[in-house]
């Protein structure tokens, strides 16, 4: 079985532990080396990425995380996730960092301050299927290069699109939070499975 750990220096870890244990894999919080050390592939949740930025740092899992990621262990970030795995970030603060695992620039807060949280229906482009999404204050991909595979888009305030999910190479970054299910409606777990499947 697959071990799958979750970044857990800060945000919703707890709901990415029970999608990845619901996809099959044994799931685990990552806060120290020989844990970042013992998984197959590592989720960034949601929350804040000044903050998880800092935390790496304190922690000394800055550097170990990001040669893992160049090294191809899957990974996958949404939303602060998403702008950890970023290599050029717009609204970013002062000396904040990023693992620059996926070539794309990515604009924090992208909808707004004033949206604090939306759902939207996507279209989740590798099936055409739809997929019910969960925005909270949320980036989206400003840019990316070509080899960077757009997996989902989104309309912004002006209703120009954006593409709220990504993949490149091992890395899967979304601007939504599929870990969390709407009100009454069963967890989508397709993002999940994606990681599992790269593992
Ligand atoms: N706005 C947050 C940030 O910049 C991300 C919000 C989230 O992860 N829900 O890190």
């Amino acid at each position: 079985m697959s071990t799958v750990g979750v970044l857990a220096l800060q945000g919703d870890v707890r709901e990415h532990l029970a999608a990845a244990t619901r996809v099959g894999a044994t799931a685990i919080g990552v806060r120290r080396l020989a844990e970042l050390e013992s998984v197959d592939a590592l989720i960034i949740p949601g929350g804040e990425s000044t903050t998880i930025d800092k935390l790496l740092r304190a922690f000394d899992l800055f550097e170990p995380l990001k040669e893992r990621i160049h090294a191809g262990m899957p990974v996958m970030g949404s939303c602060a996730g998403m702008i950890m795995l970023a290599t050029d970030l717009v609204g970013g603060i002062e000396g904040q960092q990023s693992l620059a695992a996926i070539p794309m620039t990515v604009r924090r807060n992208a909808f707004g301050r004033q949206v604090d949280s939306a759902e939207t229906e996507l279209v989740w482009e590798p099936d055409g299927s739809a997929m019910h999404a969960t925005f909270i204050r949320a980036p989206w991909v400003e840019a990316c290069s070509p080899e960077v595979e757009i997996l989902a888009t989104a309309a912004g305030p002006d209703g120009t699109r954006h593409p709220v999910a990504v993949r490149h190479g091992s890395a899967i970054a979304t601007s939504f939070h599929p870990e969390i299910a709407a009100p009454g409606a069963v967890h989508d777990d397709r993002v999940h499975r994606l990681l599992l499947d790269l593992i």
